[in-house]
């Protein structure tokens, strides 16, 4: 029996995915949470720190983390250039809610500086992760980031990080860096069925139609 178990973080969330004793964690939260991360992950041998993307507010910890856990960081190599910095990869929105978040965003973007670090995994669309003791699959979800991805966990739960978002109401990310390919990746969640859909921020919904088809 797999097990997902979100730990909230503020606003964000991230999650321990779990088999018996040990598990994977996906995202990381920010500095501020990285005691109620590691207290999550006590319980068990996390064998892997997955990073749906490299926002601070997910990929923060992710350096003290994996000298912690003694788990090595992996995530898609399209991010790497955040990790310098989050602003290397412009934020556009058309919403009004979009504009409140990239407001806050970018002032946070601009602020936060991460502990650099080079990730020892690189993950692409249709890596299984079975290797790390989890049945999950890794679903590319470009266009929140150019390298955001899922996690698809035995077929029934998909962690989507920031390619949808429930801080408002469940929806589309309100932020992208290429809105073309966000809509593609939320109609890839779609096409994938019945899921529970865990958000990197707000709580969990069931999957359903994302976006309307023209
Ligand atoms: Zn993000
Ligand atoms: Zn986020």
């Amino acid at each position: 029996m797999i097990r997902v178990q979100r730990i909230k973080c503020g606003n964000g969330n991230c999650y321990v995915v779990s088999k018996g004793d040990s598990g994977i964690l996906v995202d990381t939260g920010k500095k501020e949470y990285l005691d109620t991360v590691i207290e999550a992950c006590k319980p068990y041998k996390i064998k892997l720190i997955v990073l749906t993307h490299a926002h601070f507010d997910h990929a923060e910890n992710a350096v003290a983390l994996s000298e912690i856990l003694g788990a090595p960081i992996a995530m898609h190599k399209d991010d790497v250039n955040l990790i310098e910095s989050n602003n290397n990869q412009s934020m556009l929105t058309k919403s009004f809610l979009g504009k409140v978040v990239l407001f806050a965003s970018f002032i946070e973007f601009s602020k936060r500086k991460m502990n650099s670090f080079t990730p020892s995994v690189f993950l692409k669309d249709g890596d299984d992760l079975m290797e790390y003791g989890i049945a999950a699959k890794v679903i590319g979800l470009p266009g929140h980031t150019k390298g955001s991805i899922g996690i698809d966990v035995d077929e029934k739960d998909l962690i989507v990080g920031d390619a949808l978002m429930n801080i408002f109401y469940p929806t589309v990310s309100l932020l992208y860096n290429d809105e073309k390919a966000m809509l593609d990746s939320a109609r890839k969640i779609t096409e994938l069925g019945e899921r529970a859909i865990y958000f990197g921020h707000g709580k969990p919904v069931k999957n359903r139609v994302w976006v309307k088809i023209h």
